[in-house]
C-alpha cells in the first residue's frame, strides 16, 4: 500500500495537533475541522479501506472505538453527544486511504448529515 501523509503524521514527518497515542493508535485534530472537536482517530498500522480490514483486525478496530469514548470522556463532551464516521470509498468522501475514525463534538450534528453536493446527486 502506497504511504498517505498520517504515515508522515505518525512519524512525526509533518506537524499535527496530536491529543492522544499509545502502542497502536493516534487521535489528532483535523487540519478542516466540522465542528468544533474533530479529531480523526487512527491505527499506526496502515489499512487503506474497511474493504481491507481482516479478521484479525478486530481488536484494533475496537480499539479505535474505545478511544473515543475515552476522549469523549476526558475532554468533557460524552454526556453531550458525539459522532464518530469511517467513510469508505471515494462516494463516501475518504480521501486519505489510511482508516480512520472521525470524531466530532462540540455543537448539534444534524441528521442524516446531508450535504447540498450529496442532494444534488
Ligand atoms: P476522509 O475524507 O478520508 O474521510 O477524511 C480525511 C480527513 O483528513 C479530512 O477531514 C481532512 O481534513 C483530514 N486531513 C487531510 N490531510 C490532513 C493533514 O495533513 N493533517 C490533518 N490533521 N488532517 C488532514
Amino acid at each position: 500500500m502506497s504511504e498517505t501523509i498520517f504515515n508522515k503524521i505518525i512519524n512525526r514527518e509533518i506537524p499535527a495537533d496530536i491529543v492522544y497515542e499509545d502502542d497502536l493508535s493516534l487521535a489528532f485534530r483535523d487540519i478542516n475541522p466540522q465542528a468544533p472537536v474533530h479529531l480523526l482517530i487512527i491505527p499506526k498500522r496502515a489499512i487503506a479501506t474497511i474493504n481491507d480490514l481482516e479478521a484479525g483486525d478486530r481488536e484494533l478496530v475496537g480499539h479505535l472505538y474505545l478511544v473515543a469514548a475515552k476522549l469523549a470522556k476526558e475532554m468533557g463532551f460524552d454526556d453531550a453527544g458525539y459522532r464518530t464516521v469511517m467513510n469508505c470509498g471515494e462516494s463516501a468522501g475518504q480521501t486519505v486511504f489510511h482508516i480512520h475514525l472521525h470524531l466530532l463534538a462540540g455543537k448539534p450534528l444534524g441528521w442524516p448529515p446531508y450535504t447540498d453536493r450529496m442532494k444534488q446527486a
